[in-house]
């Protein structure tokens, strides 16, 4: 290991040393820049960084907005096809909150599921500040190729991930519970962090959701 990367290292332990163990609690939220290229990625001032990612209409932006109680800090639904951008947003002035564009579009030709890839690839590759990767999962939905896709490079870089399974509400409680059997079991092989049910709708699993943000951004 180089003095560079040291120093690094050092950088990554004193963001941990002033965080409280409990859920994330959100404060303030201030849209910082989109991006599609990585010279377009922010990474100074070095902050920890927690990404959402998913299939598209998994309900992220709908997450999002619950997560961080804004009625619309992402927008729901975008167009398949239409260029799609990393966006950063800054939280409490010591997190980067990072929306990462939607995959799986039925419709999007080729191009842009390559730009995508390259997208992905370039905002994961040598990012030391990433903390933690959410992914979402329809909770009504049999899992993609490209979802596993994903999964297999959060593991080759050796990024945790927290498994959040949306539109809870569409099912029973024990619908839920036998749906959350049937993702904790093929998710095994890349050994989330931890499987959460979610629904925008009611907010169920809205303060799991914090509380696993909390306590990967404590160092837990
Ligand atoms: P995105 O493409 O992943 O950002 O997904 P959106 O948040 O735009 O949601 C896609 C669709 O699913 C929209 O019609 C939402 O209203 C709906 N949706 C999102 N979350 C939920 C949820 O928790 N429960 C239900 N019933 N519908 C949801």
């Amino acid at each position: 290991m180089n003095d560079n990367n040291d120093n690094e290292m050092e950088i990554a332990e004193e963001f941990d040393a002033n965080r409280e163990v409990g859920p994330w609690v959100i404060k303030d939220v201030v849209f910082e820049k989109s991006g599609s290229l990585r010279s377009h990625f922010p990474r100074e001032p070095r902050h920890p960084q927690v990404a959402f990612v998913g299939r598209s209409n998994v309900g992220k932006s709908s997450l999002l907005n619950v997560v961080v109680n804004r009625k619309r800090i992402a927008k729901v639904s975008r167009t398949p096809g239409r260029t799609q951008l990393v966006n950063f947003f800054i939280v409490n002035g010591d997190t980067r909150l990072v929306d990462l564009p939607g995959y799986g579009f039925a419709k999007a030709p080729k191009e842009v599921k390559s730009q995508w890839d390259k997208m992905i690839t370039s905002y994961l590759l040598d990012n030391l500040d990433l903390r933690l990767v959410v992914t979402l999962f329809d909770i009504r939905r049999e899992p993609t190729e490209e979802d596993s896709g994903l999964l297999d490079w959060l593991k080759h870089y050796g990024i945790p991930f927290l498994a959040v399974i949306t539109k809870a509400d569409k099912l029973t409680h024990s619908g839920q519970l036998q749906a959350r059997q049937k993702w904790i079991k093929w998710l095994a092989p890349w050994n989330p962090e931890d499987i959460l049910l979610f629904s925008a709708l009611n907010r169920q699993g809205k303060d799991d959701v914090l509380l696993a943000i909390g306590k990967t951004l404590a160092g837990q």
